[in-house]
């Protein structure tokens, strides 16, 4: 006998895996040249220098029994300083270093919090549509009810009407992601202050607080001068799950943290519930040497010109052959309207001629696909015929 929900979400194949799995097949059959894959999202910039640098100096220099040792499971005390140091500096958060838990990744992030706020059956998880799949799994999994607020079509900021409808007294909180993953939308200030006084009002209603969790893996991959704007200072009780995997390019290296502000409602029993969360997965400590990097890298920024530039190309020429997308400030990805509205057939389609691109479904939107443009900018240019061909029902 085995668990049988563990086994379904084993068993089950990802789409975006399967594309990708399938690109390396039809690259062996046809060419690396002639298969345009758009599918997985996997930093195609290097890390900054001073990441190697520093793996070098602290495996050669520092005491090797503490580099490779166990940490305090939130992790260095004098990590967590330089990061709410650097926290503070950006963002006058006033966050204080015991504000921080750092897990391996925004992913053990999210699901130490959701495993902290589902008190049962009933525990209602809110996010907003398109939204990255794994929030499913996560909350349902950890026994909530997943329930999606469907996109706002126009500028995938939020539908708060329909929002407004879903919340409800079981709801105890709602997942944001800003810059978004699969639309490339950064949340406005306007956006984010009347998701604000919505969950404000909700709480008073019901009697308890509604938390916003911030899902902020690209919170700096931003372009054109857009900020990503700091959610705690809208909306007290913010919850922030950060990662380093894009911004610092090291998503197998798996380093974040849980960010719980002293201005959430229970700050302290919550922090606590994460911790608790977070040791029946099995954490015990962060990387004690990511731990280490991550204190002397984290003032670097990332330099997003070859991703910048991927966007800005992407976004021309598609628009000019008629695709119509959200505006991508934010994060590597696009969000694309599929022709005939149907992107489950469009990546058929699209897959017959070597180009791969996500249908929107699992994101909760079927009418559009994700391209992931960490990729190289000359195989973009390659790619462009075989869009303009789709468009052209070709
Ligand atoms: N949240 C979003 C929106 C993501 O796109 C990803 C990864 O792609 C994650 C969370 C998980 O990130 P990590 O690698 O830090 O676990």
């Amino acid at each position: 006998m085995l668990n049988n929900t563990m086994y379904e979400l084993g068993a089950m194949r990802s789409c975006i895996r399967e594309l990708f799995e399938y690109g390396l097949r039809q690259a062996k059959a046809v060419g690396k040249e002639n298969v345009f894959d758009y599918s997985l999202g996997n930093p195609s910039i290097p890390a900054p220098a001073l990441v190697n640098e520093s793996i070098r100096d602290i495996v050669e220099n520092e005491n090797t029994l503490q580099v490779h040792g166990y940490t305090s499971a939130a992790g260095y005390d004098g990590v967590r300083k330089a990061v709410a140091d650097d926290l503070n500096a950006r963002f006058q958060a006033g966050v204080r270093p015991e504000n921080l838990f750092f897990t391996c990744g925004a992913a053990p992030a999210l699901v130490s919090v959701l495993k902290a706020l589902i008190t049962g059956p009933e525990a209602e998880i809110l996010t907003v549509a398109p939204f990255f799949p794994e929030y499913r799994p996560f909350t349902e999994a950890n026994g909530g009810k997943f329930t999606v607020v469907p996109p706002d079509m126009e500028h995938f900021q939020i539908n708060f009407e329909a929002l407004e409808a879903a919340v409800n007294a079981n709801t105890q909180g709602v997942i944001i992601n800003s810059p978004n993953n699969p639309s490339g939308v950064v949340y406005t200030r306007e956006t984010l202050e009347r998701l604000a006084a919505i969950l404000r009002a909700k709480g008073e209603e019901f009697g308890h607080p509604v938390y916003l969790i911030a899902d902020e893996p690209y919170r700096e991959l931003v372009y054109g001068g857009v900020q990503a704007p700091w959610v705690p200072a809208i909306y007290e009780n913010t919850v922030v799950c950060y990662s380093w995997s894009k911004s610092l390019s090291l998503p197998g290296e798996r380093i974040g943290y849980v960010l719980v502000p002293d201005a959430c409602a229970d700050a302290e029993a919550l922090y606590c519930a994460v911790a608790g969360a977070a040791r029946i997965c099995g954490h015990v400590c962060p990387p004690s040497l990511l731990q280490r990097v991550v204190a002397r890298c984290v003032t670097q920024m990332p330099d997003l010109a070859a991703y910048d530039e991927n966007r800005t190309l992407l976004y021309r020429e598609l628009s000019r052959m008629g695709y119509h997308m959200a505006k991508p400030d934010g994060a590597f990805y696009l969000f694309i309207q599929a022709p005939d509205g149907d992107s489950e057939a469009f990546s058929e389609k699209a897959k017959q001629k070597n180009l791969l691109v996500v249908p929107g479904t699992s994101f909760g939107c079927r009418e559009y696909f994700r391209i992931c443009y960490c990729v190289s900018n000359d195989m973009i240019r390659r790619s462009l015929p075989v869009f303009e061909e789709l468009i052209n029902g070709k």
